[in-house]
């Protein structure tokens, strides 16, 4: 009898050969999915993102330009990247940002973006030409005192505008809500009822700590308080399936267009799937967002080193989960990371 010889590997060898080339960690964790910082800079201020007292700003020089960005992304490709979002602080303030959107839907790579919405008008049209659907909003209140409250400025009309205007033009929307106490827990239900007659997803996401931004849990809501209302309001929700590497759990309240989901990183964290690497704007990689350490990419880059090498060793050491950081998040350790605006959410 002639053995099929191939199909008799071990799941574990078979997924090894798989792996072999790419951005593979300690778990077996293979990373194709690059978050991309294209500045540090943003128009809004949001409390929960940008210290009080501000951020030292990266100077101009240390700052992947938008053609290192596109060679340093070509290598990540090579390594099995197929997924790149860009964010920052607020990817569309970046100069000549539609130059690199257009370079990068040319490689062929499924482009998302996660902005505040405010330039949004400007890149629809573009948007929309290259393929890039997949948007995430942050929009934090849907009351504009509270909003401006919350970020710190006032473009909460200019916001909603373009966010229907997003809508309209078929893109796949989704609001992110940073929910915390005392500040917009109380709009909870209002986010939800949103979905109920638009094609929208709505996305709660747990307060997290970085440095500068004074967390503490005691400010949070946790995903089991979320659904808890909601039950409360709505009745049973439909569980929806999550996609293998989703970072949310999501549901959808009875007859809704659209759905809400949780990205609950405090209380039920997402590690075990976790295919995400991230690239600050000073191009060091981080192989988590909790990470300290970076592994200094662009430095190399502009060497003509080889930077290959470098993505693999950053990704071997890969913690399984929230660099090592316990349920307790432990303030020595996220303190010693940068602030959110300057990591790249
Ligand atoms: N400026 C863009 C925006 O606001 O969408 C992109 C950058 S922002 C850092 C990316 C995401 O991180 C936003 O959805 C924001 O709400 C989220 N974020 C910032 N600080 C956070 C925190 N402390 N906890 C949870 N999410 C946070
Ligand atoms: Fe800017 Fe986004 Fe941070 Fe708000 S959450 S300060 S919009 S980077």
């Amino acid at each position: 009898m002639i053995e099929n010889h191939k199909n008799n590997k071990h799941p574990k060898v078979l997924l090894a050969i798989f792996a072999l080339g790419m951005i593979t960690d300690s778990f077996n964790r293979i990373h194709n999915y690059l978050r991309i910082s294209l500045t540090d800079r943003c128009n809004l201020r949001c409390f929960y993102c940008m210290p009080e007292e501000g951020v030292d700003l990266i100077e101009k020089a240390h700052i992947m330009t938008l053609e290192e960005i596109v060679g340093i992304v070509k290598v990540y490709q090579k390594l099995g990247v197929d997924t790149v979002r860009l964010t920052g602080g607020e990817p569309l303030v970046r100069k000549n940002v539609d130059f690199l959107v257009k370079e990068l839907a040319a490689l062929g790579l499924t482009l998302k973006l996660t902005t505040n919405g405010i330039l949004l008008d400007k890149y629809l049209d573009l948007f929309e030409e290259i393929g890039l659907k997949k948007i995430n909003i942050s929009l934090d209140s849907l009351d504009k005192n509270k909003a401006a409250f919350i970020t710190k400025r006032d473009y909460f009309d200019r916001i909603m505008q373009n966010i229907d205007l997003a809508l309209d033009k078929g893109m796949d929307v989704k609001l992110n809500i940073v929910i915390i106490k005392g500040v917009n827990d109380v709009e909870l239900l209002d986010f939800i009822r949103l979905t109920q007659k638009q094609k929208i997803t709505v996305k709660f996401i747990e307060f997290m700590p970085f440095k500068g931004n004074q967390w503490d849990w005691s400010k949070g809501v946790s995903q089991q308080e979320i659904l808890d209302k909601a039950q409360q309001e709505f009745g049973a929700l439909e569980v929806l399936d999550n996609p293998k590497h989703s970072t949310s759990v999501n549901f959808k309240i009875k007859n809704a267009l659209g759905s809400f989901g949780i990205i609950s990183t405090i209380t039920h964290p997402f590690c075990s799937e976790c295919n995400r690497i991230r690239l600050t704007a000073d191009g060091k990689m981080k192989n988590c967002l909790f990470a300290n350490k970076e592994v200094d990419i662009l430095t190399a880059y502009r060497k003509g080193e080889g930077i290959e090498d470098l993505i693999l060793e950053s990704i071997k050491q890969k913690k399984y989960s929230r660099d090592g950081m316990e349920l307790k998040m432990d303030a020595k350790k996220y303190e010693n990371n940068r602030s959110m605006i300057s990591i790249g959410g």
